[in-house]
């Protein structure tokens, strides 16, 4: 019988990778290389290759399968990143992003073991069901991970659906092609400021990173006295979502504010999807979510006045339990499904 499985989170930046059982405790401390995301797909493959090499002999035990968390459109069923603007590499003027990579293949044909994958922010909310505050009983959970970008991802149970259900657990909805959960990209306003996707007025142009940081900056400009000009020195190069939930701690009445803001934002959007999806518990990962209270109470605020009442009071909102290992324990939650999906 299986007793471990792969998790590995491939990054922008660094591909990460542990051991974990069924329990979603990891067997050793996660292994990490550079992704060398932009030196082309071969490149990339060895790092994430070695990764799980070095991974799995930390543990010590033999693996049954791979799951993988991968930044952009994943089709899981089929392995393939059909496209990851993260990953790519420099030809002449052009650097062409992975488009249609088989990326499953190649890592199963490398290792000889099975690997699933999935999106890494729609794989969070798989995870966060599982071994984070769903407890792998809620009945249905939504997850938005707040950071450069806005991810999404909906955990759907069979008491979310009616007709032939017979299913166990939470299952991922990935649609068609494996692209669905873009909640970032739900439209808060058509009007409203240009996204990264090429629509206007996503939540994610509202409540990513730089949009903070940007409001942050205004903030501090037109507040002089606001701490948070004292805590950067009067350099707001040096403003970050961190440093504004320092001042917000310290009782600093603009950066509450700053969080108040974005907390109305997020709640509007999150009011949404309680509406559509009804689920159990909405998560909140990623770093930006560590703003705790004064942006959650925001949040808990603004979708009292948005959400509908009965769908609202069956509903708990809550900070992610296990941001810092999200992708990699996802990957294990999805690896897992498909050890149980062979037997
Ligand atoms: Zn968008």
């Amino acid at each position: 019988m299986a007793t471990a499985v792969v998790g590995v989170d491939l990054g922008g930046t660094n591909v990460r990778a542990a051991v974990l059982n069924r329990e979603g405790e990891l067997l050793s401390a996660p292994v990490q290389h550079p992704s060398r995301a932009q030196e082309g797909f071969r490149i990339t493959l060895e790092q994430i290759v070695l990764t799980i090499r070095e991974a799995i002999d930390a543990s010590g035990v033999a693996p049954a399968a791979i799951g993988m968390a991968v930044p952009g459109h994943i089709d899981s069923a089929r392995g393939v990143v059909r496209w990851a603007p993260n990953f790519g590499e420099q030809r002449g003027e052009i650097f062409e992003v992975w488009r249609d990579v088989p990326l499953g293949d190649a890592v199963r044909a490398r290792l000889n073991l099975p690997v699933v994958m999935g999106n890494d922010a729609n794989l969070a909310a798989l995870g966060e069901y599982y071994y984070g505050v769903g407890r792998g009983q809620a009945r249905g959970l939504v997850m938005l991970t707040l950071g450069t970008g806005i991810g999404g991802g909906v955990v759907l149970t069979r008491h979310q659906v009616q007709g032939n259900a017979h299913w166990d657990g939470g299952v991922l909805l990935v649609g068609l092609g494996g692209g669905a959960g873009e909640l970032g990209h739900a439209i808060l306003n058509f009007g409203g400021p240009r996204c990264g996707c090429g629509a206007r007025g996503c939540i994610e142009a509202y409540a990513k990173r730089d949009a903070i940081v940007e409001l942050a900056r205004e903030e501090a400009r037109r507040n002089p006295n606001s701490l948070l000009n004292a805590l950067t020195e009067g350099d707001p190069a040096k403003i970050t979502p961190a440093l504004v939930s320092q001042a917000a701690e310290q009782g600093d009445p603009t950066a509450i504010a700053i969080w108040q803001e974005i907390g109305a934002y997020l709640g509007v959007a999150i009011a949404t999807f309680i509406n559509i999806f009804n689920p159990e518990v909405v998560a909140i990962g990623g770093q930006i979510a560590k703003a705790g209270a004064p942006l959650f109470d925001a949040i808990h605020r603004t979708v009292r006045d948005y959400a509908l009442p009965t769908l609202l009071q069956d509903c708990q909102i809550a900070p992610a339990e296990r941001i810092e290992d999200a992708g990699i324990l996802g990957g294990a939650a999805l690896a897992w499904q498909a050890v149980e999906a062979r037997r």
